[in-house]
């Protein structure tokens, strides 16, 4: 048979013929993809005519369409259903991909005429689409090393390869630290945990071969164990093994590796003209400079330290009430905290759940992108790559705009967590492109024919995902390299971050938060519970993460440290970090940081898309839920935009200004 990806799909709406493609397939499209990527390439760069943006840009835009046909699908499955073939083919591929891209940025032929365009751009009459593409383009080339000289060429190549093999320890000791802690825990030890803790620790023994229960730092058993443990030694014991894990001293001690790692890419950043790795990573970020970001992380640190004192003490009265004398500690924080909430917002997850069936509150994100942009949604009839997969096709007016893909329940040969991918972007250039939008959870499946049940947590996932999709969909821009998702970091979370809001819509939760048995609408004082609960202990969560956010970007202004760990307790130092509260990541395992560079002086962009999500959600609040005009402005500058325009361009022409922080610290309940 012939290889499905190197001929035409007749299929409807060019959806991959996934019944055809088998796993053998992959690897010689992925081939015959780079082979026509290096010719296309080469032939840009050897074109003898003058450079032009048809022959350099566009070109370079449409030269490489087998291979990102061959990889949106392998991609979007390999994620989503994995096996040992997969797997593997995924580890063959990364390296390859990264050999073939630095191999485009070295080619000094193919830089010396985009440069050239560069230098000719107020005479060729681009379109702003077409500038920014020229701009994007030359900039990566010279933030990979494309302009350096001599001896810096080698040293900047030693450097980007030292700094990978540095990443990939980093991640590694921390695994074999995590797997190193455990503790067996008797039948007596498990006072107080909740069915779900005490099942997933007896999973967590067996997997190790103990006959009982154990314990160990994974986020799914710690964080639950410090929150419903009374026995305040055993969580002692294993917050001090949770902050310890990547310098507990010997072979997988990590200190050293951030030291390394921080003055590295200092030496980087130098290289290429910056004068230090902060303000190299935030050039191409909405928030440009590290003072941005620094006013944007001390503006919210006081109201959060103020909220996290006053909490504290009232969770040290409750320790003193059992019995406790001294100070609450780090340990005791979630236990005492999860007290209170019972407490305060009384709300128990079994009787909330049956009212969130999974198809209802899909049906519920359909319906908000309908009432704001008009969208229809229409079961699609066709052989997905996975059974428990639908697709629907979406249209507006009548008109064929997307096909969405809905992935939503766990199994084991899919990664954990969720996301959202395009197995095809949208793009205008060499023809109209839809897109094939994918969205991936991992939701528990219920057995026999009981409805598919999710918590209020899952919901927002599944808001979340979708509004990135959004931003998939309803792209309309020419060039793929800016299409959907393609913008800075810190501004790709607006989109899906400020869909969870229309989840807090009280009328959304009022017509599809039906009860599963009885189909009645959630009661009215379940429902306000549930969204005051939504502000609960965030002073303790505020303050861990912007001392985390503070500590990253400290490491990458100004001079590297010498030793991170100092430079760590000096930051916590002049923060004043309020008693028992902890850094949701201290440098040894911050693997944000220090694992590779995507989120390297870029741990605060959770935040900086929250005070957007909170400020442009705001504007639907002033103007009404589903108001239309608000809903054309951000679909037209925001959620068609892609990365057409810079983020501060966009969201001021949407909102009219750039975003302060009020809204998101009310949402907090910290304003
Ligand atoms: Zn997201």
């Amino acid at each position: 048979m012939t290889n499905p990806f190197l001929s035409p799909w007749t299929t409807a709406f060019d959806i991959p013929p996934f019944a055809d493609i088998s796993d053998a397939d992959f690897k010689p499209a992925f081939e015959a993809g780079l082979a026509e990527g290096r010719a296309g390439i080469k032939a840009i760069a050897e074109n003898p005519d003058a450079p032009t943006f048809e022959n350099t840009i566009e070109a370079m835009e449409t030269c490489e369409e087998l291979l990102s046909k061959v990889l949106g699908v392998f991609y979007g499955i390999a994620g989503a259903d994995s096996n040992d073939v997969r797997e593997g083919l995924q580890r063959d591929f990364g390296p390859i991909l990264a050999d073939y891209s630095s191999e485009i940025t070295a080619n000094t032929a193919l830089f010396e005429r985009v440069d050239a365009l560069w230098q000719a751009r107020d005479t060729l009459d681009l379109t702003d689409e077409q500038m920014r593409v020229l701009m994007l383009t030359r900039r990566s080339f010279v933030r990979s090393g494309a302009q350096l000289e001599g001896d810096d060429i080698a040293r900047m190549a030693k450097i980007k390869s030292r700094l990978s093999t540095l990443g990939t320890t980093f991640s590694q000791n921390l695994l074999g630290d995590e797997s190193a802690w455990f503790m067996e825990l008797t039948e007596a030890d498990l006072e107080g945990l909740p069915e779900f803790v005490v099942d997933a620790m007896r999973a967590s023994g067996a997997s190790k071969d103990l006959s009982g229960p154990c314990l160990t730092t994974s986020r799914s058993l710690f964080v639950p164990f410090l929150q419903f443990s009374p026995r305040r030694d055993l969580r002692e014991a294993v917050f001090h093994a949770w902050k310890s894990r990547g310098s507990r001293g010997g072979e997988t001690d990590n200190r050293d590796n951030a030291a390394e790692i921080l003055k590295l890419r200092e030496e980087r950043a130098k290289l290429l003209g910056y004068e230090s790795f902060a303000t190299f990573k935030l050039e191409t970020e909405m928030a440009k400079t590290p003072q941005a970001v620094r006013d944007l992380l001390m503006q919210v640190w006081e109201p959060a330290k103020t909220a996290a004192e006053k909490d504290g003490a009232i969770l040290e009265e409750m320790l003193h009430a059992d019995g406790y004398t001294g100070p609450l500690e780090a340990w005791d924080w979630r236990y005492y905290s999860e007290k209170r909430r019972k407490i305060e917002h009384d709300l128990d997850e079994a009787e909330l759940k049956p009212y969130l069936q999974l198809d209802r509150m899909i049906e519920a994100a359909f319906a908000c992108a309908t009432r704001l942009f008009n969208l229809e949604f229409e079961p699609l009839d066709a052989t997905l790559y996975h059974e428990d997969v639908r697709g629907w096709n979406v249209t507006r007016d009548g008109e064929h705009l997307a096909v969405f893909i809905g992935d939503y329940f766990a199994r084991a040969s899919k990664r954990s967590g969720a996301w959202c991918t395009a197995m095809r972007s949208q793009k205008k250039l060499g023809g109209d492109t839809k897109p094939i939008v994918l969205n991936v959870c991992n939701f528990a499946k219920a057995t026999g024919d009981k409805p598919n049940l999710l918590s209020y947590d899952d919901a927002r996932t599944l808001f979340h995902e979708f509004g990135h999709a959004l931003h998939q969909m309803l792209s309309n821009v020419t060039f793929e390299s800016i299409s959907g998702t393609s913008v800075a970091r810190d501004f790709v979370e607006l989109p899906s971050q400020l869909y969870e809001h229309w989840l807090e819509v009280p009328e959304v939760l009022e017509e599809f938060a039906t009860h599963a048995d009885t189909g009645e609408a959630m009661p009215a004082d379940m429902l306000k519970r549930l969204l005051d609960a939504q502000t609960y202990d965030q002073g303790y969560t505020t303050v861990g993460y912007v001392a985390s956010a503070l500590t990253d970007l400290n490491f990458h202004d100004g001079d590297a440290p010498a030793d991170p760990m100092q430079s760590q307790a000096q930051t916590l130092d002049q923060l004043g970090m309020p008693k028992a509260t902890t850094m949701f990541h201290e440098a040894p395992h911050f693997q944000h940081v220090f694992a590779g560079d995507g989120y390297s002086c870029g741990y605060y962009s959770y935040m900086w898309s929250e005070v957007m999500d909170a400020d442009a959600f705001d504007a639907f609040k002033e103007a009404g839920a589903f108001d239309a005009g608000t809903a054309a402005r951000l679909e037209e500058h925001i959620l068609s935009a892609g990365g057409s325009a810079d983020p501060e361009v966009l969201y001021t022409a949407f909102r009219g200004r750039m975003p302060g922080p009020e809204a998101m610290l009310k949402g907090r309940g910290l304003a």
